[in-house]
């Protein structure tokens, strides 16, 4: 997948991905990655991005001129392009396995108050968001969103850490144990020392059930009406 990231910021993107999987994922070229700064495209003498609202009000917003030329140079125009905002639509994980299977990717990251709307008119595909909060650049939510989208291409990860995630089948992941079997007076549960699969199978479906009414009523319900087994 070839994803490109529009951004006054590249830097903030650079450690994240010459780390660990992201930067296995580019030498095992499953995934490319390209920054575009479109200040290299605003063409008065100081590369101003950003101007007063019209209609007044407070904060800047991103001009329309740099970013219409940078994705003109990439030929955005019928690519899936996307623009984090906390005006979009939830990004979901239906939403990252809907995305990891496009060849190529454009992410817009916003800034200050939010870019001219002729931007998103023009060439925005996707407008999503990835909460109900509003953080103060689009640098973090591009880097949330290919960081779920990435690992879902094949080859990025194994395909069984894939299976019994959160969220598959609308439940949350089940209770995870590791090496010591007892730290701190707590126990790992017997279950999991047995050697009976279906056993644990069954207690790691009762847990994720237990989790999701716990931690997320709406999944819970939702889950229920369904006429999807925690089985899979
Ligand atoms: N004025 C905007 C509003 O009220 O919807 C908020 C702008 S925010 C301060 C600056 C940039 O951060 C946005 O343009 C967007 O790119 C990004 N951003 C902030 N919150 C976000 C969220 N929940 N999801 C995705 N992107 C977000």
């Amino acid at each position: 997948m070839k994803i490109t990231i529009l951004t006054l910021f590249p830097k903030v993107f650079k450690g994240f991905f010459s780390t660990s999987i992201p930067s296995r994922a580019i030498d095992k070229k499953l995934i490319s990655v390209k920054y575009l700064d479109f200040r290299k495209f605003a063409e008065d003498k100081h590369h101003k991005c950003d101007d007063e609202p019209y209609g007044g009000g407070a904060g800047l917003i991103l001009k329309p001129e740099p970013l219409f030329k940078a994705l003109h140079s990439i030929k955005a125009e019928n690519k899936r392009v996307i623009y984090p905002t906390p005006s979009g639509k939830l990004f979901t994980e239906d939403k990252a396995y809907e995305l990891s299977k496009e060849n190529e990717l454009i992410f817009i990251a916003g800034h200050y108050e939010g870019m001219d709307q002729r931007v998103i008119d023009t060439f925005v595909t996707d407008e999503l968001s990835i909460g109900d909060y509003v953080l103060s650049s689009g640098e973090t939510a591009t880097l949330v969103m290919i960081d779920a989208i990435y690992r879902l291409i094949e080859g990025v990860i194994t395909p069984e850490s894939l299976d019994e995630e959160s969220f598959v089948n609308g439940l949350l992941e089940y209770p995870l144990y590791t090496r010591p079997y007892e730290y701190e007076g707590q126990k790992v549960p017997d279950i999991l020392l047995s050697g009976d699969h279906a056993k644990i199978k069954e207690w790691r479906n009762t847990k994720r059930l237990e989790k999701t009414r716990a931690n997320r009523i709406d999944l819970y319900r939702k889950f229920k009406k369904s006429k999807l087994s925690v089985k899979g």
